[in-house]
C-alpha cells in the first residue's frame, strides 16, 4: 500500500505515520526526518537546507525530490510506504505522480489556534527524531526516548514565530493537493486523541 499523510505541520501526522508502519509493516518516510539526519551531519543537502528551514520554509523541490529518488531505492520500499510530509507543493505532487500510483492520502484536520497550542509541547528526539508531547505522550522517562534513550528537544522549528510562517506556507502552497488528491482522499478529524484517530485512519481506509 502507498500512502501519503497531508496535514499541517504539528497535526500529528508523524505520529500517525509510524503506528501505521507497525500496522501494515511498510516504511514511513518523512522528508522532515531525513532532513535534520542531513543537517546534524553536515552534509551538503543539510547546508542547503538548514537556512529554509529554520524560517519556516519550504526546501526547495530539487533537493527534495533528489531525497526522495533515493529513499524509493531501498528495498524496503518495494511493498510500499507512508510519505510523511511529502509532497507539499503540486511539483513534487506531479513528480510523485510519474514515479508511483499511490492507493490513498489521509488527510489530518485540525484549526490553526489548536496546532499552535500543541506546537509548544511538542518534544523530539535528538537521535531517532521519534516525537513526542508533555501532555499527550510524555517519554516514561524526563528527557530520555522511549525508543532510543536519545536525548529529547525541542525543534528550533517549533518556536512559535516559526510555526506562523510554516503555517500560511502550508495554507498557501500545501493545501492544494487536496485539490489534486480529490478522488483519493480520507479525511479524518484530528481532535480526539491519539489512538481515537489512529482508529479512524485504519477504518477510512479499510485495513
Ligand atoms: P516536518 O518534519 O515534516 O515538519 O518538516 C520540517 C521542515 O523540513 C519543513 O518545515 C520544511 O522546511 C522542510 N521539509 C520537509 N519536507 C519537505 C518537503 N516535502 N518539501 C519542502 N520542504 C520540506
Amino acid at each position: 500500500m502507498k500512502l501519503i499523510m497531508l496535514g499541517p505541520p504539528g497535526s500529528g501526522k508523524g505520529t500517525q505515520a509510524a503506528m501505521l508502519k507497525d500496522k501494515l509493516g511498510i516504511p514511513a518516510i518523512s522528508t522532515g526526518s531525513i532532513l535534520r539526519s542531513e543537517i546534524a551531519a553536515g552534509t551538503d543537502i543539510g547546508l542547503k537546507a538548514d537556512g529554509y528551514i529554520s524560517r519556516g520554509e519550504l526546501v526547495p523541490d530539487d533537493i527534495i525530490l533528489d531525497i526522495i529518488e533515493r529513499r524509493f531505492k531501498q528495498p524496503d520500499c518495494e511493498k510500499g510506504y507512508i510519505l510523511d510530509g511529502f509532497p507539499r507543493t503540486i511539483a513534487q505532487a506531479q513528480a510523485l505522480k510519474e514515479r508511483a500510483e499511490i492507493d490513498a492520502v489521509v488527510v489530518l484536520n485540525i484549526r490553526d489556534d489548536v496546532i499552535i497550542k500543541r506546537m509548544s509541547g511538542r518534544r523530539i528526539c535528538k537521535k531517532c527524531d521519534a516525537a513526542y508531547h508533555i501532555e499527550s505522550k510524555p517519554t516514561k522517562k524526563e528527557g530520555v526516548c522511549d525508543l532510543c534513550d536519545g536525548a529529547i528537544y525541542i525543534r528550533a522549528d517549533d518556536v512559535p514565530e516559526t510555526v506562523k510562517n510554516r503555517l500560511d506556507t502550508y495554507h498557501k502552497l500545501t493545501e492544494p493537493l487536496l485539490d489534486f488528491y480529490n478522488d483519493k482522499l480520507r479525511k479524518v478529524e484530528n481532535y480526539n486523541g491519539i489512538d481515537a484517530v489512529f482508529n479512524d485512519i485504519l477504518e477510512t481506509l479499510g485495513v
